[in-house]
Formats: C-alpha cells, sequence, structure tokens
C-alpha cells in the first residue's frame, strides 16, 4: 500500500481521515549548491528525508506523505550563479498557508512540515503561527540540520565552518542519498567560513546563533558553496539520515500522541 497522498483516491483519503493519520510535507527549494552538487539538493533532501521518516512510521501509526515543494525563496546574490529560482517570500509563504489551510480544513489534525532549506526557517515559522490562529491546529516542523545536529558534530571532519551550504553535510546527505549526481572532482574547500565570534554560529551545526547576520554578506563565496564539501562521504551522510530519522520519527510520535482533538 502507497503511502503518497497523491495515490489515494478520494474515498480512500476519507479513511485515513477516521484514523488520525499524520501528514509529513517535505519542503526544499531549488538554487545553486557550488560545482559539485545539484541545484536540487535542498528538495533531494527534503524528499528522501520524508520517504525515510513515513518508512519507519508506516508499521505503527497511518502515515501520508505529500508531494516535496522544491521551489521556495533564496536570496537574490545567490543568482550570480546559474540555477537559483527565487519565488517571493510571500508568494510562497501564501501557497504553503494554503496548501496547508486545506488538509487541516479537509479534517486533518496532525501536518509536520520538513524544513531542508536555510532560507525558510522565518518563513515557515511565521506560517504555522498564521495556521495556528486559522485552524485552531498546531503543524509542527522539523529540519534535518538540527534533527542531526549532535550525531554529525560527534565525528564531523571538518572544524566550524565547513557545514553551511554545499558543505559537509549536505553533500555527505546527497552522496548517500544519490551518488551519481555528485561531482567531487569539482569539490573545493576555498569558501571554508572563516568569521568566528560570538554572536554567529560558526556553522549550521556548531554553536548558537545569537544575531541574525546573513553569511553571504559576512564573507563572500568563490564559488557559491560555504564550507567544506571535500571530507564529505556517503557513510557521513547516512550517519546524518539515520540520525534524522531516528530523532525525528521518535518527536513525531510524541507529536501525533499529545494535543488536538482526540
Ligand atoms: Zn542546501
Amino acid at each position: 500500500m502507497s503511502f503518497l497522498f497523491r495515490d489515494q483516491s478520494s474515498p480512500h483519503l476519507g479513511e485515513y481521515l477516521k484514523k488520525r493519520t499524520l501528514l509529513i510535507l517535505p519542503i526544499g527549494t531549488t538554487e545553486e549548491h557550488g560545482p559539485h552538487l545539484p541545484v536540487d539538493t535542498d528538495a533531494r533532501i527534503a524528499e528522501a528525508y520524508g520517504t525515510r521518516l513515513a518508512t519507519a512510521l508506516v508499521p505503527e501509526m497511518p502515515v501520508l506523505l505529500l508531494d516535496t515543494i522544491r521551489y521556495g525563496y533564496s536570496l537574490k546574490i545567490m543568482r550570480q550563479w546559474p540555477g537559483t529560482i527565487i519565488i517571493r517570500s510571500r508568494v510562497f509563504m501564501d501557497m504553503v498557508f494554503d496548501l496547508c489551510r486545506s488538509l487541516l480544513d479537509m479534517g486533518f489534525e496532525k501536518l509536520a512540515i520538513l524544513d531542508c532549506h536555510g532560507g525558510h526557517g522565518g518563513p515557515l515559522n511565521t506560517v504555522s503561527r498564521e495556521l495556528c490562529d486559522a485552524t485552531d491546529k498546531a503543524v509542527a516542523i522539523i529540519n534535518p540540520f538540527v534533527m542531526a545536529k549532535d550525531e554529525f558534530n560527534a565525528v564531523r571532519k571538518s572544524p566550524a565552518g565547513g557545514a553551511l551550504h554545499g558543505c559537509e553535510f549536505e553533500t555527505s546527505l546527497v552522496l548517500h542519498i544519490s551518488p551519481e549526481v555528485v561531482d567531487m572532482s569539482k569539490a573545493t574547500d576555498v569558501d571554508h567560513f572563516l568569521y568566528h565570534s560570538d554572536f554567529v554560529a560558526g556553522d549550521n551545526c556548531m554553536g548558537k546563533q545569537r544575531v541574525t547576520w546573513s553569511s553571504w554578506y559576512i564573507q563572500p563565496t568563490k564559488t557559491g558553496a560555504y564550507g567544506d564539501p571535500t571530507v564529505a562521504t556517503a557513510e557521513m551522510g547516512k550517519l546524518i539520515m539515520d540520525a534524522a530519522v531516528a530523532n525525528g520519527a521518535r518527536f513525531l510520535r510524541e507529536y501525533c500522541s499529545n494535543g488536538g482533538q482526540q
């Protein structure tokens, strides 16, 4: 039996509605990720993460996986490299809002968004609050960077500044998911993020960001990437994915057994 939302007939979805089903909505984007990774890196990670989470949870609870949103909001500065598609932030937010509202108004109670693109944190947080106001239901937002942070940091090869964009973290994940689209001969560490301070996190997994200040305006990048992809491996990618799935599934069990209409 498929767990894809799009594979269900309308009566099937009616059955799922009676079973307190968890919906999973992966969101990535399409933007340049340096010379060695495909432009759909975030969307590819989002889709794989959604599939793995649904596969892990389906034996114990009703789950439906929605199609991945593959386009979103990126900074204009990234347009200097081909492949960056920009949906204006408000258009993106309106689309996610309408999509989620349709599902919640349909009667689903539990909806988890997988946030797999660095630029979407703020917009998705705001949309989740607006959905609370509109539907009296709370969606959850999960970010694989955060979910796998401790496990990644325990064994990472790059020092602080090595895991931002097209980096050790993302390159390892894509090497694990689909190695055929990665060209490691083009990977370089020239854009390791070198700025360190008590206020700016070293990278997405290192330290705590205490201020908002985009790395794109602190240290210019030559390749369109930030960090060190040269030390990335498929084994590290598997470790990250396994950790993100285990922790994500643990949280989703908790999310589904608390709150909302029983
Ligand atoms: Zn990315």
